[in-house]
């Protein structure tokens, strides 16, 4: 079969799954302030855990993921999640990590670790109650601070992911690198990206690479770190001797060197964000079929620019 890689020398070495495409936050950027909120009426995902891990092994027999990341949507509402790491990990992926809003983490952290679960990125905007209801359209943060402290207790390597809107939460860096330089805990700041209903309006809510570095400097000094292949944030190291990263896919795209391949909840692939065109692989049995598949996903990579898309990231997973 012929290698899978593009003419930059990409290849798809990190699988993110979107679980399910319902969560139980509303974050603003994700969906407008609409209310998805309503976990008790989950509708059933499109795939069973044994029809998602059947796709994953098949692309992982093609590919040689060297990291699998869970998503969603919030992927602590996936009724089978355990049975979904614990499956994996039989099946030879041992370097799982996930990426949740951390409400339902108090009670599943420790379950999350016997399944297997080495890594966990929380999504936290803000530390403060009231911006964190403005940004989440919900109440009640100290469930999620809970959990995050559940799940370093647990011994799971916990990174906090925190997306900062123009004219919304930017007094919430100072406060977001204090609670994670207090637990040393890895944090990084995300640009807000065109994705969803920002699409339209890519620069209104836009806090830049540059800017996120002019308000942290107003407390911390601190130096670049050499950036690791393939990695989505750039790094800094404070004089505190601490870390921060930044994720500025709109200012400053790490599209060049990207090595991630999305599943979605329908069986869909995308060999890149900024794509409208899912690939359905679902029903894909033949591993030549899928190598075509999988063509098709790489000559979805950008080059220089990160676009966006109409999709948001609940349907194409975050
Ligand atoms: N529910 C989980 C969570 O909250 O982490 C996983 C899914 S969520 C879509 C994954 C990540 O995507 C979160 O860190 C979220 O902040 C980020 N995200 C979603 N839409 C975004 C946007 N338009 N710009 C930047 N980050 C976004």
């Amino acid at each position: 079969m012929k290698p899978l890689n593009d003419i930059y020398g990409r290849q798809f070495k990190t699988l993110r799954v979107s679980l399910l495409n319902r969560c139980n936050l509303s974050c603003v950027y994700c969906t407008m302030g609409e209310d998805v909120a309503k976990p008790e009426k989950e509708e059933p995902t499109a795939l069973t855990a044994s029809e998602l891990l059947t796709i994953i092994t098949n692309l992982h027999t093609l590919l040689s993921f060297s990291t699998i990341r869970l998503t969603g949507g919030e992927p602590l509402l996936y009724h089978d999640l355990i049975p979904i790491i614990e499956g994996l990990n039989k099946n030879g992926l041992h370097n799982i990590k996930l990426t949740t809003n951390g409400f339902l983490l108090e009670r599943m952290a420790v379950d999350l670790v016997a399944a297997g679960l080495k890594s966990i990125n929380v999504s936290l905007d803000a530390i403060d109650e009231n911006m964190f209801a403005l940004m989440s359209k919900r109440g009640n943060i100290q469930r999620i601070l809970n959990g995050i402290d559940a799940a370093i207790d647990a011994g799971l390597h916990v990174k906090l992911n925190a997306v900062i809107m123009k004219g919304i939460n930017e007094s919430q860096v100072l406060p977001l690198l204090q609670f994670a330089f207090d637990r040393n805990i890895s944090i990084r700041f995300l640009e807000v990206m065109s994705m969803g209903h920002l699409h339209q309006q890519p620069k209104k809510y836009l806090v830049t690479q540059q800017e996120l570095l002019h308000i942290i400097a107003q407390q911390y000094q601190f130096e670049p770190c050499h950036r690791q292949h393939a990695a989505t944030a750039n790094y800094w190291q404070t004089t505190t001797g601490h870390q921060f990263g930044i994720i500025a896919n709109e200012s400053a795209p790490f599209c060049g060197d990207c090595d991630r391949l999305r599943l979605d909840s329908k069986g869909q692939i995308y060999g890149c964000l900024s794509s409208n065109h899912p690939i359905p692989i679902a029903n894909v049995q033949q591993p030549e079929q899928l190598q075509a598949c999988l063509q098709e996903a790489m000559q979805q990579k950008q080059t220089l620019q990160f676009t966006g898309s109409n999709l948001s990231m609940l349907d194409i997973g975050g």
